[in-house]
């Protein structure tokens, strides 16, 4: 769904990551007078809406944020056709879905043709040249897309051959470096030029070792889940897999977990002294048993300083479906953490269940 609509045509459709190839290609085509509006894709592993005013503003180029979470959770959850890289990255499946929504919104926006920062030979997954080719295939861009940084090492596109776009400035990059975008960057004034890390959460092993339990355990994990997952201090129980409690690690946490609560959540939170929120996620109707909710409750009070500096027994209110109680519990963070686990990432154990679509059931009711 757009998150803004500003009803202008434009000439193309740019898929906008943020990245500096991203940029270089846009203002690549809009150096040939044409109009091109950047798609910026969000969902719980990448997008920065938040960074779309800025980014408009420095590189004076029109932006417009879609949130995809759901759908693009549902394309993880039923097995990206062309698997996953070293993490739990869907990259080739990734660009044909990108490619595909944009695709959807050319006649929105009387846009002709798409652009993609795609470099040949840059990524080992989704830029060698048979993968560029797959993916225009699957996405079904063969006529629309068009890689302005490679256009050289690339069969002419329709938009050059009507000629829409010349070919002769668009670019011939290749490979991993980044000596000739660096050029680029100069030569088209960017003030701003990004770092090469990723930004995709898919990517980096930190992040995938706390979603990786969300395709163990739940039946169905929604955005939602992800977004969760994304959160604070992630622990889980050793004894039941339907035991998985988030710990804000400062207040920005604690508001974000408060946004993210649903109604069947438990939240803990200690009565007299500063320390975390904690949420306890209930998932695939598994009610939490009266030993798991004092655990929690004891994990969230360990996590307060000031309260196992008392040496005191706390007292933790749990709030659950809208009714609250009070759960008195003794902060001893080595007793009491030993129920609990911080999820790991293990690359066998990874491929096994990212593997095994058996294991990611219909959500019971
Ligand atoms: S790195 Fe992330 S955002 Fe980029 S193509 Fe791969 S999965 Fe998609």
């Amino acid at each position: 769904m757009p998150l803004n609509n500003n009803n202008k045509k434009y000439d193309a459709l740019a898929l906008f990551s943020g990245g500096l190839d991203s940029i270089l290609s846009m203002k690549m085509v809009e150096r040939q007078n044409l109009r091109v509006l950047g798609l910026h894709f969000i969902a719980p592993f990448f997008g920065k809406l938040h960074k779309i005013a800025h980014w408009e503003k420095i590189y004076e180029i029109e932006l417009l944020g879609l949130d995809v979470s759901d759908e693009y959770v549902e394309m993880l959850l039923n097995g990206p056709k062309f698997g996953f890289g070293k993490f739990i990255n869907p990259c080739l499946d990734c660009k044909i879905f990108m490619l595909k929504k944009a695709r959807t919104l050319l006649e929105t926006y009387g846009a002709k043709f798409i652009i993609s920062g795609e470099v040949l030979g840059q990524r080992p997954m989704s830029q060698r040249r048979d993968s560029l080719d797959i993916i225009i295939r699957e996405a079904d861009v063969r006529n629309e897309l068009l890689r302005p940084l490679s256009a050289g090492h690339l069969r002419p596109t329709r938009a050059e051959e009507e000629g829409l776009v010349d070919r002769e400035r668009l670019g011939r990059v290749s490979g991993r470096g980044r000596r000739e975008q660096m050029i680029l960057a100069e030569k088209f004034n960017i003030r701003e030029v990004p770092t090469p890390a990723g930004g995709c959460l898919l990517t980096e092993q930190e992040s995938c070792r706390r979603y990786l339990p969300l395709f163990m355990h739940m039946c169905r994990p929604s955005a939602r889940d992800f977004h969760l997952a994304n959160l604070g201090r992630q622990v889980w129980s050793k004894t039941d897999p339907a035991g998985w409690m988030i710990l804000g690690r400062n207040k920005q946490d604690n508001e974000q977990l408060q946004k993210l609560a649903e109604d069947k959540d438990y939240l803990f939170e200690i009565r007299h002294y500063p320390g975390p929120l904690g949420l306890g996620r209930c998932f695939c109707g598994r009610a939490w048993s009266e030993e798991m909710l004092a655990g929690a409750a004891a994990i969230t009070a360990c996590y307060s300083p000031k309260a196992r500096k008392s040496r005191r027994s706390v007292e933790v209110v749990l709030t659950h479906k809208s009714t609250q109680r009070i759960i008195t519990v003794r902060p001893d963070l080595k007793k009491q953490c030993s129920g609990w686990t911080e999820p790991e990432w293990n690359r066998e154990q990874a491929r096994e269940i990212l593997e095994n679509k058996t294991q990611l059931m219909p959500e019971a009711t």
